[in-house]
């Protein structure tokens, strides 16, 4: 009896040590996985406040209507709630006068939240005593978004504004088929620019043509990138092998997440959401991208606030659309806006207005070659262009977070 007691004594014992290591084992891989804290949280109320909506008064709707909403806010106890009709052709504009407001090396940033549809684009128009003006945008808002921060770079200037002195914002929202647009606003901020402009090279999907064609361009120009790839994809035919992917980092490129096998993640369960992201984090940990790891871009481009939620348990830096520049210091590090960069105009624009206005310009490439997103001539010329930029500096996202936002990220 005895011994057959010592023997089930031992055999909890045994149960328990590996309960124990089991356990030990899941916070191990926990801690190694997670981020140490939620990056939004970070810069979330840095720069100045320029409106928080909770005196709507200042405004005066040109085009839709304006009005109070108290029953969802981003902060305090209101938000703006902008609305058009189809007489309005779809379209929204506010505007508020100020007499005393200094946006030299400044950008705006504002809180969103999309109600219905989606919208094309929105612009802060920034005037001057005179009339000229700087229009900071950002294009392609969904409304499956929530409530996330946008933060506004500059797309035109209309003569010589002079930022010291502004008179006048206008917050324009367009849509191109006229349907009536529903969203709330809140929290407008002013954040400082720095000094200087950067480019981010991001390459998605693991194509091959990145390693054969883009590398040595980019090698010629000393240019690091930065490739969100998919773990399950490596080593596929037509794909990055690991060794490419290690001679990318090796010549200073970082390696990131595009999730496990590219799924949209508002599509998935929480669970699977967290399962493509977590083992696609894991992967690159287990193959030495700790750098790049840091970082993600959501595949399609497409996030919903609980997947972003789920991302920032894993990464400090996401990207996703918006075809603009945006300022240095992002209030919204988990919605990074990406130029999806097809178009010569389009592309050559941003630079030399993220060179003038110190703006960070991030550059989105799939396939490299002919009848591909881009040709091999045009994405020379897209390399060239940024050398020839003068205070442009082309940095990898870990540079970005340690060495350009103030205070540093990590
Ligand atoms: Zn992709």
């Amino acid at each position: 009896m005895v011994t057959a007691h010592d023997e089930d004594d031992d055999e909890d014992e045994e149960e328990r040590d590996a309960d124990d290591e089991e356990q030990r084992r899941a916070e191990n891989t926990t801690s190694r996985l997670h981020t140490a804290f939620d990056s939004r949280a970070r810069y979330a109320d840095i720069g100045e406040r320029i409106d928080d909506f909770e005196d709507i008064d200042e405004w005066v709707a040109t085009s839709g209507s304006l009005d109070a909403e108290t029953g969802t806010t981003y902060e305090g106890s209101q938000s703006a709630r902008l609305a058009s009709t189809t007489d309005d052709g779809g379209n929204i504009e506010i505007r508020r006068e100020f007499d005393d407001l200094d946006l030299s090396g400044r950008t705006l940033s504002v809180a969103i939240r999309l109600e219905s549809p989606d919208v094309e684009q929105l612009d802060a128009i920034v005037e001057d005593e005179s009339g000229d003006e700087v229009v900071m945008g950002r294009r392609t808002i969904e409304s499956d978004y929530g409530w996330f921060i946008l933060d506004l770079g500059v797309t035109e200037e209309n003569g010589d504004p002079d930022l010291e002195n502004v008179a006048e914002i206008r917050i324009q929202l367009n849509q191109d088929n006229g349907r009536p647009i529903s969203l709330l606003l809140d929290d407008l901020r002013a954040t400082e620019r720095g000094d200087g402009g950067y480019v981010l090279l991001t390459f998605d999907d693991t194509p091959e043509s990145q390693y054969e064609k883009a590398f040595p361009v980019m090698r010629r120009y000393g240019f690091p990138g930065f490739a969100a790839i998919n773990p399950d994809r490596v080593g596929d035919e037509e794909s990055l092998s690991l060794a490419q992917l290690e001679d990318l980092q090796d010549a200073g490129w970082e390696i990131g997440s595009h999730t496990m096998d590219h799924r949209n993640l508002p599509e998935l369960e929480t669970s699977e959401a967290r399962e493509q992201v977590a083992t696609a984090k894991e992967w690159l940990l287990d193959n030495g991208f700790e750098t790049g790891a840091d970082s993600f871009v959501y595949p399609w481009s497409s996030s919903d606030p609980l997947t972003r939620d789920v991302v920032s348990d894993y990464h400090y830096l996401a990207f996703t659309d918006g075809s603009n520049t945006h300022g240095q210091q992002l209030r919204g590090p988990l919605t990074v806006g990406r130029i999806f960069a097809e178009e010569r105009e389009r592309v050559a624009d941003a630079l030399s207005l993220a060179a003038k206005y110190d703006q960070v310009v991030v550059l989105a490439y799939h396939e490299i070659g002919a009848g591909k997103w881009i040709d091999e001539a045009g994405f020379r010329d897209q390399m060239q262009l940024i050398a020839a930029t003068e205070d442009l500096e082309v940095v990898t996202p870990s540079a970005l977070l340690e060495d350009v936002l103030t205070p540093p990220l990590l």
